[in-house]
């Protein structure tokens, strides 16, 4: 039989999906420039540039059970969680990156037809798993500050029905803006669940986790991709209120946390010095960043508290600026929707690698 046959053996929804736009590795591209991988300058993905804790080396090399199963409650890692976070480890589940809890909240809650409340210009993992799984996205635009349009929100809400879940970002990925206390007490009212994805609230301080004690439909998800290092190794986790995590658990692959992943992820909760210091290092560089972007008459960057800064690019045109610093060896992140219509992201890189992308932006 062809594969045009076969072909109709899809599920219709998946087939008809536009491809997703691979990015081009790292390993590829420094190859494809001839630039050694170590002088390439990323800056397109968030990622922290001093990597993680000397520990996680030292635990991944000592580690001797890679032969068995990992352990499916993560009970070590959830244990060291409630430590860092100061909530009760029956109220965490750990995942495979953030990435997997989102996914997993979708199918408890979303059915087909049910309804996500999307607030973009935001992470593009929730549309993402949201129409994958056969739900419906609702979009309500930030406004021009990139707060969230709180009215609009409310409106939405009391007007329609079947919306289940309303995911919020504080810092908000890609502009860097937090949600205040006050707006997020006002959406808690709502009658659907609030998941908070603070991926970069170290960065930021202020995390809200314990707010979970106190309202049953609030979720934080968290995650050591960003301030420790770890976004190979796929590491994240959620705070719950008991009755949502107790159906989540029915649902959650056994062993969706790897042994690598968790040793990692131990190993980087028994040095939080030294990965605090990496943390305050790049807020500092965030800052010099900032200063050092607001420098050239063609960037208008916006102040932020994560580990990037959103621009402007004004009177040249950001994919054709983003590309002439990828052949140099520096990515960063660009945006052609229409709302970061000639945007670019920038993350917060080494002090050295902020001294290349400024002097290298002064010669283009
Ligand atoms: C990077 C990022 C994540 C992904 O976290 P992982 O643990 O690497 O899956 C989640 N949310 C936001 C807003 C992010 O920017």
């Amino acid at each position: 039989m062809s594969s045009e046959t076969l072909k109709n053996l899809i599920r219709p929804d998946i087939a008809d999906m536009a491809p997703y736009t691979p990015i081009v590795p790292f390993d590829v591209l420094s190859q494809r420039l001839g630039i050694p991988a170590e002088d390439i300058i990323k800056l397109d993905a968030n990622e922290n540039p001093y990597g993680p804790s000397p520990r996680v080396y030292q635990a991944l090399a000592d580690e001797t059970y890679y032969h068995i199963y990992p352990d499916p409650d993560s009970t070590l890692l959830r244990q060291a969680l409630s430590q860092y976070t100061g909530i009760d480890a029956t109220h965490i589940v750990a995942g495979h990156g953030a990435d997997e809890l989102i996914d997993l909240l979708i199918r408890l809650f979303i059915a087909p037809g049910d309804a996500v409340i999307n607030c973009p210009p935001t992470f593009g993992m929730y549309r993402f798993d949201t129409e994958l799984n056969g739900g419906r996205i609702i979009d309500i635009e930030r406004k021009e500050d990139f707060s969230l349009d709180i009215e609009k929100i409310v409106e939405i809400v009391n007007s329609s029905s079947n919306i289940k879940i309303l995911f919020v970002t504080s810092p908000n990925n890609p502009d860097g803006g937090m949600l205040g206390d006050a707006c997020l007490r006002q959406l808690l009212q709502l009658p659907l669940i609030v998941v908070l994805d603070e991926a970069y609230i170290e960065f930021a301080g202020g995390s809200r986790a314990d707010w979970v004690l106190e309202h049953e439909n609030l979720i934080v998800l968290r995650t050591f991709s960003k301030w420790a290092g770890l976004a190979g190794l796929r590491v994240g986790y959620g705070i719950f209120p008991h009755w949502i995590l107790s159906h989540l658990l029915k649902i959650k692959q056994p062993y969706n946390v790897n042994l690598a992943g968790a040793t990692a992820a131990l190993a980087s909760l028994s040095d939080l010095c030294h990965l605090q210091e990496n943390v305050e290092k790049i807020v500092e560089e965030r800052e010099r960043l900032y200063q050092g972007l607001r420098e050239f008459d063609f960037l208008e960057p916006y102040p932020s508290h994560a580990n990037f800064i959103l621009a402007r690019v004004i009177n040249r045109d950001a994919a054709a600026l983003k590309a002439m610093l990828a052949e140099r060896g520096i990515l960063i992140r660009y945006f052609d929707t229409p709302r970061l219509h000639n945007h670019v992201r920038i993350s917060v890189g080494t002090p050295s690698q902020t001294s290349v992308l400024l002097k290298t932006l002064s010669t283009l």
